[in-house]
């Protein structure tokens, strides 16, 4: 008996006492939109709307191809000096405007990525039909930037001191080969401080992303001598190679849960029809719920690769003019994480939704939240508001109707994970 008290004695207690932890928590953000400045702050986006949407439209005509976000950084940091900020270009390109908190030791950062996957010479002159504006980033990742300079404007027009330093960054690299790079150096800069990201990105209230998508690119690259069609027949072939491997690797089982997929999305290779090639690769990506599976698939790359090269070395003739060299490169990764579903930003999130009357479901994607949510920080991706489609493409739109409610949502749960200190009376 007494054995039994024991034990629900020690399983009760930690249990009991964050319950009560949880409770005290969730009342003071629920009063969050009490306090005056804060109910100033929300109340700035209304009659500032048409100015909200210049700035996006503005934005977004600065074109910011992958690696070229430079001029759009520039706009971005005079707007942002203008909200009051203190405003660093870092060694990477990401702008930071950084809001001194009453506790400097602590950081809280919003982020929106200033790139495009759109090349140079994209058209992005903003075009308007009835209440959408379209162009090319339009919504991705017009919305987050826009949504960033309002807060950051909010914020100071309304006076508010925050509790925690906060930093409002617009960050370089998110889209394809940029591989996170602006995240990961400010990841990297902050990480002892950074206490949790909130990244702005698109369109939308109705989700919170929390989990990150893992994914890895890689490039296969087989060469050789080269040669002729008719008079070098039977010396190894890199196409041969590549299609052997390829062969053996798409027959590789992944599971359907944790979800796991590849895909061979680029090959190339060769001289001409009457040429034994002397280069072929071949790019591919594969992404998991698992950070195990991409790292056997990754592997499974490999084998059949060097597999591939095996066979056509042992089905050539003439082995003596040359061999097949080969590499597997990794061109990106992505790491995975996820959010404790008990974490202070999450109900930070919940109770801005409450207070906004917004219902959101929980979403895996791959982000800049990857990179903190793999090394234990706090962070999560949202949609700024309004409503947008056909994002990386040349249809891409964006309807700013309802978008007060996006941006006091955020600007909610970037208050409720950075504190505000109450005005004096
Ligand atoms: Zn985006």
């Amino acid at each position: 008996m007494k054995r039994v008290l024991v034990w629900v004695i020690l399983f009760a207690m930690p249990v009991r006492s964050s319950v009560a932890r949880h409770t005290t928590r969730s009342a003071s953000l629920a009063q969050l939109g009490e306090i005056a400045q804060v109910r100033a702050a929300l109340a700035w986006f209304a009659p500032n709307v048409n100015w909200i949407n210049e700035q996006q439209a503005r934005l977004t005509e600065i074109p910011a191809p992958p690696f070229q976000e430079g001029q759009r950084a520039v706009a971005v940091k005079t707007l942002l000096s203008a909200a009051g900020l203190d405003v660093q270009t870092d060694a990477t390109g990401n702008v930071i405007g950084e809001l001194r908190g009453v506790n400097e030791k602590e950081v809280v950062m919003l982020s929106a990525h200033l790139d495009t996957v759109f090349p140079a010479g994209t058209e992005v002159k903003v075009r308007h039909d009835g209440n959408r504006m379209l162009a090319p980033g339009i919504s991705d990742n017009g919305t987050g930037l826009a949504a960033l300079v309002a807060i950051a404007r909010a914020i100071h027009e309304a006076q508010i001191k925050p509790q925690r330093t906060i930093l409002f960054v617009a960050d370089v690299g998110e889209e394809g080969e940029g591989n996170l790079r602006g995240m990961r150096s400010l990841v990297d800069a902050y990480r002892s401080r950074l206490k949790a990201i909130v990244v702005l990105d698109g369109a939308g209230t109705d989700h919170v992303t929390t989990i990150a998508l893992a994914s890895r690119r890689l490039e296969v690259v087989i060469s050789g001598p080269g040669g002729h069609s008719w008079s070098d027949f039977g010396m190894p072939n890199p196409i041969n190679a590549l299609v052997r491997g390829s062969v053996r690797f798409i027959n590789t089982k992944v599971p359907a849960s944790p979800r796991t997929t590849f895909n061979l999305g680029q090959i190339e290779g060769g001289t001409s029809i009457n040429s034994i090639p002397y280069e072929a690769r071949l790019k591919v990506d594969v992404r998991s719920e698992s950070e195990s599976e991409l790292t056997r698939l990754e592997s499974a790359l490999r084998e059949c690769m060097a597999a591939g090269v095996r066979d056509e070395m042992e089905s050539s003739r003439d082995r003596s003019r040359g061999k097949l060299e080969w590499k597997v490169a990794l061109l990106g990764s992505r790491p995975g994480g996820e959010l404790a579903a008990e974490s202070p930003l999450l109900a930070s999130l919940r109770a801005a939704d409450a207070i906004v009357e917004n219902e959101s479901r929980i979403e895996r994607s791959s982000t800049d939240a990857n990179i903190p949510l793999s090394l234990g920080i706090d962070a999560i991706s949202i949609g700024a508001g309004g409503s947008g489609g056909g994002a990386h493409s040349l249809q891409e739109w964006y309807d700013p109707s309802g978008r007060e409610m996006g941006l006091k949502r955020a600007l909610l749960t970037l208050l409720g994970i950075a504190d505000v200190v109450p005005e004096k009376k």
